[in-house]
């Protein structure tokens, strides 16, 4: 399997290559050269799997430059009771009204994302290894994906981690999680001021070419397309999970942002997953909402972003986006070469003409929430069945509702606990929300964080001191 640019300029590269890479050198994004197809045999044959080896199963389909019993022994390591507190690894957990949640947050920082990360961090060390260099994954995060990274990357040999958080802008639930590593390649910068000043610091370091080739600078950002493959699994697992037989359909409803979690879904679904609907659920950001109901797209600056209670999902520019518009045209690069031009120039562009393939050929469904919304669903969800769910996956189940069948399983990707929002539980239930056991008293363990002054020139220096040595 090689990988090509959505935008058309990158010569074919092994998985491998672009698992440690960005942008594609033409501005779009890696995409395999061919979508896999699986058979009614395989759905049946996978079923009785463990989840790491149906993860290996389908990984070997997008990864073919890494030995199979290598590639077998990453994905067992990263998939492991110990490390997602239960033998199914995602769990699905009925609630009312024909939905169920796909339990997608068991891992340690208690939220999706670390269902892609845990590989990565296998398949870095494993990468690295094999070509004896290092990498200095620089990032800026909020909460969430940062912790992910250091969670997935803690201990890992040839990868050290610098991370950029705001000084005190987090609450002390986050705070703890990633403060308390005392692993000696992760390293949490602290600097005065809010996210967009780290994130100013990131991107200044991320231009200048030199520094970043001279010291191995990487990132874990959503356009990875191994978090997207990894990602591919668990629709898998929970299609095998709702049903019986290989023709059942299932829907899936995914709290969106960044598009890289439902994009998961679609390559699923163009694998020949039996995939009925897959809903696209917003917050009061709704680009993607709006593209889809409308077939333009018109991405948002910082000053139309609103900040909500789904946090996590206050995205005004998919970064993942343009894999699946590659698909809509046909997998026809000069044409998303040339719609991102339009998009450069026009601050839009229009598929309108192809709106009726969104529901039809492609399977989507969209719908939003509001925040009295969220907080509704949460009351209602908790009142009939006694879950708490977190506001992200609260307005899932919100758009969810508009979109179940008779005879159709609608799974809900759960993609937070909801401790990790628990300001939003006590205003819609006036309860402390649950805390898996492990987590008990975090906030008391000893904390390790570097205070930097906000400037690039600072971050360097540290990162220079504190780089890693090859694995
Ligand atoms: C990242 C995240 C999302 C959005 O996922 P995308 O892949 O960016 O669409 C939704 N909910 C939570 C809790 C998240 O952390």
């Amino acid at each position: 399997m090689r990988y090509l640019s959505t935008r058309g300029g990158m010569a074919p590269q092994a998985f491998t290559d672009i698992l440690l890479e960005g942008l594609a050198p033409d501005g779009g994004l890696a995409i395999p050269e061919t979508i896999p197809q699986v058979t009614g045999a395989q759905l049946t044959a996978w079923r009785s799997l463990s989840y790491a080896d149906l993860a290996y199963e389908i990984l070997r389909l997008f990864v073919t430059d890494i030995p199979a019993d290598d590639l077998r022994a990453l994905t067992r390591a990263a998939y492991r009771a110990e490390v997602f507190g239960n033998e199914a690894i995602v769990p699905l957990k009925p609630i009312d009204g024909g939905v169920s949640l796909l339990g997608l947050s068991e891992g340690p920082t208690l939220a999706f994302k670390d269902m892609a990360m845990q590989l990565l961090g296998h398949l870095f060390e494993y990468t690295l290894t094999k070509r004896g260099t290092s990498i200095n994954i620089l990032g800026a995060t909020s909460g969430d994906t940062g912790s992910a990274a250091e969670y997935a990357m803690r201990g890992k040999q040839g990868v050290s981690v610098f991370m950029l958080s705001p000084q005190g802008r987090m609450s002390a639930f986050q705070r703890a999680q990633m403060y308390s590593l005392q692993d000696a390649n992760i390293h949490n910068l602290t600097v005065p001021g809010v996210f967009d000043d780290c994130q100013d610091i990131v991107k200044e370091l991320a231009s200048d070419l030199d520094f970043k080739a001279k010291y191995r600078i990487g990132a874990v950002n959503s356009i990875n397309w191994a978090r997207i493959a990894a990602q591919v699994v668990y629709y898998f697992h929970g299609w095998r999970i709702a049903t019986r037989s290989e023709n059942e359909q299932v829907s899936f409803t995914v709290p969106s942002g960044n598009f890289g979690n439902i994009l998961a879904g679609h390559i699923a679904r163009q694998m020949g997953l039996p995939i009925k609907r897959l809903v696209l659920a917003t917050n009061e950001n709704n680009v993607l909402e709006e593209f889809f109901r409308t077939g333009i797209y018109r991405p948002r600056g910082a000053a139309e972003t609103h900040l909500t209670s789904s946090p996590s999902m206050d995205i005004s520019k998919a970064s993942n986006f343009e894999r699946f518009v590659f698909d809509l045209v046909g997998r026809d690069a000069a044409r998303v070469k040339a719609l991102w031009e339009s998009l450069a120039k026009d601050g839009q562009f229009d598929l309108s003409a192809q709106h009726d393939e969104f529901a039809g050929k492609f399977g989507f469904g969209w719908g939003t929430s509001n925040h009295a919304e969220r907080i509704a669903t949460i009351r209602a969800v908790h009142a009939a069945t006694g879950v708490v769910i977190d506001p992200h996956t609260a307005d899932g189940v919100k758009v969810a509702r508009d979109f179940v069948e008779e005879g159709v399983p609608m799974l809900v990707l759960e993609t937070a606990l909801p401790v990790k929002f628990g300001e939003t539980i006590e205003e819609a239930l006036g309860i402390v929300a649950p805390r898996p056991a492990a987590l008990e008293g975090i906030e008391q363990l000893p904390q390790r964080v570097s205070p930097v002054e906000p400037t690039a020139a600072a971050v360097k220096a540290f990162l220079i001191a504190h780089q890693g040595s090859p694995a």
